[in-house]
């Protein structure tokens, strides 16, 4: 039976048998046990499904990346111990030594490090592009060995929105894939696969999980993406996998390729798995995403309307203020609702935006985005500070930029905050 997106949310994943929990159960067991060697060696060789060791599969993180998969409408899920994980392993499951891809620059800063440092430290190049440029000056960045794009489709914290459609013509056109990071805006308000997107990945500690109880990650295939059209690009996928007896993935699991090499590969190799603990966790948080996203959405679109107007506020940054410079790609993709944040900057002082922050009185300072409880942060000084202002420029972010991640309390009581915090400037 089809369902709808609320339903998935509360009934997706896990579906009980006769007398079985009705809750999803924490397997909080490493191994599993099975009454003959030849079982076990069949699970080893990819022959049969099954559980043996957590870190390739448990059934807890299964049921609630089931459930995920579900709500992007992808071929399968797999979760990872954060989001920082799921964007490496979406990357380096098809880049190797040697490879190169494209992002859009203004991403998140934690996945802009990795991709511009650390990647580069494994022999992997990305070029940086201004997401708003033609297409023609976008791509003059693909080369022969570029294998894929990516983008956030709700930047953190620029609050850019991305042209889904737009970088998948232009990704397909080069024969590559199109990798989206929907952390912000959650399946809830845009599915990237309906616009052409192949893989989407989440940072689940944000609004999936939604109270700030576990740091999790998730990579989604589509199955989409032709990999054995474009077989020399993408050797890993198409050739033999030594360390698999010489399997090819494409050949033995077909349109699941690619998410199948994630599990049986890359958490075989590089472990990052979610604890069972967590995965439950995630799945409470999962259970009402349907519910917390439109009151984020109606809260924050209060809430930006409110600082445009104030005489204190030099700018502000939501892609559903019709004011917005995104507000026609916000109303192609985003047509619920965007997210609960906004980013905006204040007339005055570096001084004075900490001032503002400081007289804040439940909305908190705090080094997290989009959970229920609304708060603050600013990048330059806080989770961007490794960046130099070169670096901040190039990833689109204004050194006044402040990040206010609305939550879901009383509107009117988050708006008195920020009266009061913006008197005492
Ligand atoms: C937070 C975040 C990440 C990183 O996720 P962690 O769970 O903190 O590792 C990646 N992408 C976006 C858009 C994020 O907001």
């Amino acid at each position: 039976m089809k369902k709808n997106l609320g339903t998935l949310c509360v009934q997706g994943g896990w579906t009980p048998g006769n007398g079985e929990p009705r809750v999803v159960p924490i397997f909080q067991s490493t191994t599993f046990k099975y009454d003959t060697s030849e079982q076990m060696a069949r699970l080893f060789d990819l022959e049969e499904n099954g559980y043996f060791y957590t870190r390739l599969a448990n059934p807890t993180n299964d049921n609630v990346a089931s459930k995920i998969n579900s709500l992007e409408g992808g071929v399968g899920c797999v979760l990872t111990s954060s989001g920082q994980a799921a964007n490496f392993y979406a990357i380096f499951n098809i880049c190797q030594s040697g490879d190169h891809f494209i992002s859009a620059n203004n991403i998140y800063g934690g996945t802009f490090n990795l991709f511009g440092t650390t990647m580069k430290k494994l022999g992997i190049e990305c070029t940086f592009v201004d997401q708003d440029a033609s297409d023609e000056e976008i791509e003059k960045a693909f080369r022969p060995n570029t294998k894929c794009v990516f983008g956030e489709t709700i930047s953190n914290p620029g609050c850019a929105v991305f042209d889904i459609e737009r970088f998948a013509a232009m990704a397909h056109r080069h024969g590559v894939p199109l990798i989206v990071d929907n952390t912000f805006a959650t399946p809830i308000n845009c599915r990237p696969f309906e616009w052409g997107c192949d893989i989407v990945t989440h940072s689940t500690t944000k609004y999936m999980d939604g109270h700030a109880v576990q740091v999790g990650g998730a990579v989604i295939d589509s199955g989409n993406f032709d990999w054995d059209a474009h077989a020399d690009r993408f050797p890993g996928l198409c050739t033999p996998d030594e360390s698999y007896h010489g399997l090819t993935y494409t050949k033995s699991f077909g349109n699941k390729a690619y998410i199948t090499k994630i599990v049986s590969q890359l958490m075989r190799d590089l472990g990052s798995i979610p604890s069972p603990m967590n995965c439950f966790l995630l799945n409470l948080g999962l259970d009402t995403l349907h519910l917390r996203m439109p009151r984020h959405c109606s809260n924050a679109e209060t809430v930006a309307r409110y600082l445009e107007k104030s005489p204190k506020v030099a700018w502000v940054n939501y892609p559903s203020l019709p004011s917005n410079k995104y507000y026609p790609l916000a109303q192609k993709y985003l047509k619920n609702g965007s997210c609960g944040v906004i980013a905006f900057g204040l007339k005055g002082t570096r001084d004075d935006a900490i001032r503002f922050m400081d007289s804040l009185d439940f909305i908190a300072i705090a080094t997290h985005v989009a959970d229920i409880r609304t708060c603050v942060l600013h990048p330059a000084s806080h989770t961007h500070r490794q960046l130099s202002d070169e670096q901040l420029k190039e990833a689109g972010i204004a050194p006044d930029l402040i990040r206010l991640s609305v939550g879901i309390e009383d509107v009117e009581d988050i708006l008195a905050d920020l009266e009061q915090a913006l008197g005492k400037m």
